[in-house]
């Protein structure tokens, strides 16, 4: 099979797989679900939710998202840093387009490669990874 066919292949089981993680979160507005890949090995996941600790519930009385909420890409990320491992080089595999404040963690965690299904109503966090020279792709998980 030629290499990008099989790179294909691999993003699709991830995103996947991010995709079901996703359903992991609390939160009822979006679930948002991530994985980091690095040397072919699952460093890290995440889902949007609260910080560890504090009550699983991502919306205030007026259904609007709590500002302590973290997306999936910030809770995959850093708990890498809590790790002894680091994301150096890897991929970061999310449901939905990163947000500019994480996109900004994904430039300096060293992170190479965005692989997304679903875009965000913003473009800003995107064209931020662009700049960095982060390759960025977008796949069709039913495709
Ligand atoms: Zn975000």
């Amino acid at each position: 099979m030629a290499k990008d066919k099989k790179q294909e292949l691999l993003d699709k089981r991830y995103l996947k797989m991010a995709d079901i993680w996703a359903q992991n979160s609390y939160c009822k507005r979006r679930q948002v679900g991530a994985l980091i890949v690095k040397d072919k090995m699952i460093i890290s996941d995440g889902y949007n939710g609260t910080p560890s600790g504090f009550e699983n519930v991502c919306e205030d009385e007026n259904d609007k998202t709590k500002a302590y909420v973290l997306h999936a890409e910030a809770n995959a990320i850093t708990k890498v840093a809590k790790s002894g491992n680091n994301c150096d080089l890897a991929t970061l595999y999310v449901t939905s387009s990163p947000c500019i404040e994480c996109s900004k963690l994904i430039i300096q965690a060293g992170i190479k490669r965005v692989v997304f299904t679903e875009s965000y109503r913003l473009e800003d966090g995107i064209n931020l990874l662009k700049r960095a020279d982060i390759e960025v792709v977008q796949v069709d998980i039913n495709g």
